[in-house]
Parts: structure tokens; C-alpha cells; sequence
């Protein structure tokens, strides 16, 4: 049962024949080059229902996963579910633009549809599950509007996965257009693939500037920090733990995961980009804390 046999995800023993990698294997690679943040998930070059058939383009949905943290839903994209067998899509995208790379094979993610003659998309479309709760409705408590740097990330991955592939803007298609009968879907919400695309197509043709990168201070000479970087002052890394306030937040001066989650946390309450990194703009909402 090839089937069976090809959805083991961990490292396979020693004595058992080693398998090939599905043919995604280009997928970490051109995301990278792009200049996108990308997390390798453990034996994603083996992981896919079967391998697929020519790669014919680009397909977005969103998870439907819980309102908080950067990628709850990946477990699940990378397992499957009850009654869908994993994986559910090749790339998750988090809330902060990180691609989580989970297959290089097949993935059961477009169910029936068709767009621009190509059936069958399984076998023909990559899938790109961003976090999202689903809800685009403003005023709904599960209301998610989708993250600046999340959609920026969308377009510039999907940008440099048709160009990798040699297709054009056209062949990035939702779930919510692909799907029949339609309507079946609604996914990704509130995106106007019409306007993504053409988006898509300009950084394809290099009339998108590149974005600007986060000063490296604010007005007040604050440095920017990040997790885990090397030239954050341990006393300012205090001072944004002591003005987080979060309960079980320790005031370490370490800028570690829950530091980055607390700030996240932070950002997303304020309507800041729930990046995690301590730029001018954060600095300046919390100071005003
Ligand atoms: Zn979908």
C-alpha cells in the first residue's frame, strides 16, 4: 500500500529502504531566495499522500484554526484529521509571513473544482493554508483580520513559486474559486483574488518595491529587538517585559519564544503587526502603556 507506506513523516529506521523525496523538494529553496522567513517541518521531503503530477500552479486557503499563536493549525495540516488523512496542504503561512514547509508530495487539500481547465487539483495545484480563523465579518468576536506582513509573505511566496514553475499571476487561484459546486467554499476570506493577482503579478515583474526593513532604531534611539538577537540590551529587553505586564511573563532581560509570544500577544491588541519584533512602532504604542 503505497499510500499508507508514504504518509509516515519521521525519520525511517535504518533497516527499512530509504524512500526518494516527492518532488517539491525546490520548495524551502525558492521561498528563501525570495527573502521569506521559512521553517522546515521534520521529514517533509517524504511526507505527501503519493507524489503529484505537473505542478500547474498555486492554490490559497485559509485554516480555520484557533484566534491565537503564529501557527496552531500545523499539527493538523501535517496529520490530517478525522476522516482526511494528512498532509492537508504542501506550506502552512503563520500570522507573522513564516511558510512552514510540510510536504514535497500530494497533500489533500482542493477536494473537487476546477480552474483555468486544470481538475484534479490535488495532483496539479501547490496548497497554502494561512492561519486564519476564517471569519471575515467585522464585529464577530472570531473576527481575523488577515496581518500586514501575513499577506505580503502570501503574495511574495506565491510570486516565486509560479515563477519557479514558469506560469503567470493566473494560475494563483482561492479554494472559494476553484471549488464546485461553488460556494462550497469561502476561502481565503476577504481577499480580492483579482487584486491579488495582479499584486502577484507585479512583483513577478519586479514593479513591487522590495518593502522597507524596520529601522534598526526609533526616534528615542531605542534599538529594534528581536528574539534571540545579539545586540539587545538586557536592561531594555527588561523594561519591555516589566511594560508587557503579561502574568508568568518573567523579567529576565532574555528576549526568548515567550517574550516573542507575549509581545505578539501585545501587538495584536493594539492593532500593531503581530511580527514579534520590538520596532519604532511598538516602541512607541508602548510607551504609551
Ligand atoms: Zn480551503
Amino acid at each position: 500500500m503505497q499510500t499508507k507506506r508514504r504518509t509516515k513523516i519521521y525519520p525511517l529506521l535504518s533497516e527499512e529502504e530509504p524512500e526518494m523525496p516527492f518532488q517539491l523538494t525546490w520548495l524551502p529553496t525558492v521561498l528563501k531566495n525570495a527573502g521569506l522567513k521559512v521553517s522546515e517541518q521534520p521529514g517533509w521531503p517524504n511526507h505527501g499522500t503519493r507524489e503529484m503530477r505537473t505542478i500547474e500552479g498555486v492554490m490559497c486557503h485559509h485554516t480555520v484554526g484557533p484566534k491565537t499563536g503564529n501557527m496552531p493549525s500545523l499539527k493538523v495540516l501535517t496529520n490530517g484529521r478525522p476522516g482526511l488523512a494528512g498532509p492537508l496542504a504542501q506550506l502552512g503561512l503563520g500570522r507573522d509571513g513564516t511558510f512552514y514547509v510540510i510536504a514535497a508530495g500530494r497533500s489533500n487539500h482542493a477536494g473537487n473544482g476546477e480552474w483555468r481547465g486544470v481538475t484534479n487539483g490535488n495532483d496539479h495545484f501547490i496548497g497554502i493554508e494561512a492561519e486564519n480563523t476564517g471569519i471575515g465579518k467585522p464585529g464577530d468576536p472570531m473576527h481575523d483580520p488577515w496581518p500586514a506582513v501575513q499577506l505580503d509573505a502570501y503574495r511574495r511566496g506565491i510570486a516565486a513559486i509560479l515563477k519557479h514553475i514558469g506560469q503567470k499571476a493566473e494560475m494563483c487561484c482561492a479554494h472559494k474559486e476553484y471549488c464546485r459546486p461553488e460556494g462550497r467554499k469561502i476561502d481565503p476570506h476577504s481577499i480580492d483574488m483579482d487584486e491579488f493577482r495582479k499584486e502577484i503579478a507585479a512583483i513577478m515583474d519586479g514593479t513591487t518595491p522590495v518593502p522597507a526593513p524596520i529601522p534598526n532604531k526609533d526616534p528615542a534611539g531605542r534599538p529594534t529587538l528581536r528574539r534571540s538577537a545579539a545586540a539587545n540590551p538586557i536592561f531594555l529587553v527588561q523594561e519591555l517585559q516589566k511594560k508587557l505586564g503579561f502574568v508568568g511573563l518573567q523579567v529576565d532581560g532574555d528576549f526568548g519564544p515567550l517574550t516573542e509570544a507575549a509581545v505578539r500577544r501585545f501587538q495584536r491588541q493594539h492593532e500593531l503587526v503581530p511580527d514579534g519584533i520590538v520596532g519604532p512602532k511598538t516602541w512607541e504604542v508602548l510607551s504609551r502603556a
